[in-house]
């Protein structure tokens, strides 16, 4: 991205001044005019409604919205493709779909973009940069009130560093909050139109094993001496999930994959990308075939690179016979980006194997530390990502931002981010999945869906500012206990145990990091003190305390583990609670309900259902 800007200094301002400021309004006039194209498009309209909506919030100036077949007038604000001499110059070929470009020339300012979004996206960063408007949690806007709106000299060019940039957060996907931080959906949420068809793990949908298993078992891998083609139960209980992948050397599977795919198109034609990709297990082949193609693309001989997720270790090995399979699709459909998953067991770039130019690579972080940057804290991760950076730079990386098993948890990651970001730009990577917590509540869910968002427009942005800037808007006088609070987490995290923060991790892991009783009785001050500063402020008060969830959701976990065994069974499933842990716990579940927290873990959970069975330890935290 290229953002420039042209300051002027200030001397210079009061020496030559007027002219080089526009006066867009003052005490509710203006002499400007919005001017759009004689035909505009969809995005231009909202661009130029959207202008004069924040315009008029900011100013209480409404500026008339003209088309461009009116004579042109010294002072206008152009959209979009506006047929006037300031946009001769312009190169649309450049901004491409959704880059964007804000400049002044004279008395005019133009706001124009891309095909795609450009132009709304260039107004709401106009909005932003310029004139101080913010936009944190869908719902806060934050916009200034100005007797006189004026700007200086502009000329602001900003292209995408991400072509496809999504941040999965609950609260994202209302519809104005993804136009302003420039967000995308695969799904489609938030009005946002979807450009893929299948999006990941299709391979039971490309070749069903109901349809195929009973009679053709070969289709299926095979290993520990014979073929796998059935279903199993999926973790959660709820549904069934084939219990292994494709036979992907066997030529009848591709012709069935490709069949099926092709219907799949018809359906939706304008989609782009298709995923092609693996069941979500590690159960591939290893029947002759498919392992000679392993083997003769194999970059690693097999004890070199062992993984495992979920307690399986496994070599990650399997993307040789993986990308000869994805590139013959690939050819059948060259209008279409074929997406396949490296993941996993086909996680490591092969040798002397390319990925086809319509083939998309989805390289997936989730075996990563999140106590330090993934370029220095996870080696393997990253020479993988290189790997695939020598190969190709159609590479979407889904990366993995929150503690999935605890969604509650205090989770001290937030200072991996934008170096995480910026290693993912210097490989190649050029689409950016930010997978953070879909259901509604969780730690911190506001500001790490507003971090997020902004560093996957721009991996450069001051992050220090930012957050301090959402911290004072959403917490006001509670900001500098809060980020007292983020910074001693930080601190602590984890860095002289020489232990992974993982995603699947919790509070009981960290009972020697920074869950110690000490740290948790000085988060514990902060917050009181936090919750005094805000105590006739109800809706801040509200925010403080969701932001103290996490603590108080530590401290129910820890204790829990610690004391549960000691506590008397009143009922057979039932203890006898301390008064002071019941308050507690009352509390916590009571701010949940009242503020629709969803739930506790990524899969499960609810709060009512944690308050029903709090005295027990489940199997699952046993095992953890
Ligand atoms: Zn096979």
């Amino acid at each position: 991205m290229k953002k420039t800007l042209l300051f002027v200094p200030v001397f210079l301002l009061y020496t030559f001044c007027i002219g080089q400021q526009l006066i867009l309004a003052t005490h509710g006039q203006s002499d400007y005019q919005i001017v759009l194209p004689s035909l505009p498009d969809v995005q231009e309209i909202q661009a130029a409604k959207v202008l004069q909506d924040y315009l008029q919030r900011i100013s209480s100036a409404n500026l008339p919205i003209v088309h461009d077949m009116e004579t042109p007038q010294a002072k206008e604000i152009l959209i979009g493709k506006v047929n006037r001499p300031e946009l001769e110059e312009v190169s649309y070929e450049k901004l491409g779909r959704d880059g964007l470009y804000i400049f002044t020339q004279n008395d005019k300012l133009v706001i124009t973009g891309g095909s795609k979004k450009g132009v709304l996206y260039g107004v709401y960063t106009f909005l932003e940069d310029y004139l101080g408007c913010k936009k944190y949690p869908s719902d806060v806007a934050f916009t200034p009130i100005r007797s006189t709106l004026t700007i200086g000299q502009i000329d602001d060019l900003q292209l995408p560093v991400f072509s496809f940039r999504e941040v999965f957060y609950h609260d994202v996907y209302d519809p104005e909050y993804m136009d302003w931080h420039k967000l995308h959906s695969f799904g489609g949420r938030g009005n946002s139109p979807s450009e893929w068809g299948y999006w990941v793990h299709t391979f039971h949908q490309l070749l069903d094993p109901k349809e195929y298993g009973e009679s053709n078992p070969e289709y299926f891998s095979y290993y520990d001496g014979e073929r796998h083609p059935g279903l199993i139960p999926s973790w959660d209980g709820t549904s069934v999930q084939p219990e292994s992948q494709l036979c992907l050397s066997n030529p009848e599977v591709l012709e069935i994959v490709c069949e099926n795919l092709e219907k799949a198109i018809a359906k939706k034609p304008e989609a782009l990308y298709w995923s092609v990709s693996q069941n979500d297990n590690v159960n591939y082949c290893q029947c002759e075939h498919c392992a000679a193609l392993d083997e003769k693309y194999a970059a690693f001989a097999p004890e070199e690179k062992m993984y495992s997720t979920h307690g399986s270790e496994y070599p990650a090995l399997g993307m040789g016979s993986m990308l000869h399979f994805v590139n013959q699709v690939a050819d059948r459909f060259p209008e279409k980006i074929i997406s396949t998953l490296a993941y996993q067991y086909t996680r490591v770039p092969p040798k002397g194997i390319e990925p086809r130019d319509n083939v998309n690579i989805m390289l997936c972080s989730i075996e990563s530390t999140r106590n330090e940057p993934i370029s220095t804290g996870d080696p393997s991760f990253s020479e993988d990502l290189e790997g695939w950076g020598n190969l190709t730079d159609n590479i979407l990386v889904w990366d993995y931002t929150i503690q999935f098993s605890h969604l509650l948890a205090p989770f001290p990651n937030l200072l991996t981010l934008q170096p995480n970001v910026q290693f993912f730009r210097q490989n190649r990577v050029s689409a950016l999945f930010e997978q953070g917590n879909i259901q509604q509540g969780g730690e911190f869910a506001g500001l790490r869906a507003y971090l997020l968002s902004k560093l996957i427009w721009n991996p450069d942005v001051d992050i220090d500012q930012e957050m301090q800037g959402f911290l004072e808007m959403y917490y006001g006088r509670a900001a500098k206990p809060i980020k007292d609070y983020i910074d001693l987490l930080h601190e602590n995290n984890q860095g002289h145990t020489g232990r992974k923060l993982s995603i699947f991790g919790g509070p009981l892991r960290e009972t020697d990091s920074y869950l110690t009783p000490g740290l948790i009785e000085q988060y514990n001050h902060l917050f009181d003190r936090a919750e005094r500063l805000v105590k006739y402020d109800p809706e801040k008060l509200i925010r403080v305390k969701s932001a103290r969830l996490p603590v108080t959701y530590a401290m129910l976990e820890i204790q829990k583990e610690n004391e549960g065994p000691n506590w008397e069974l009143a009922e057979e499933d039932r203890a006898m609670l301390p008064t002071g842990l019941s308050l507690q716990l009352y509390d916590f579940i009571y701010h949940c309900l009242r503020t629709n927290v969803t739930r506790l873990s990524e899969w499960h959970t609810p709060p009512k259902e944690y308050l029903e069975k709090y005295p027990l330890v489940s199997e699952e935290e046993k095992n953890e």
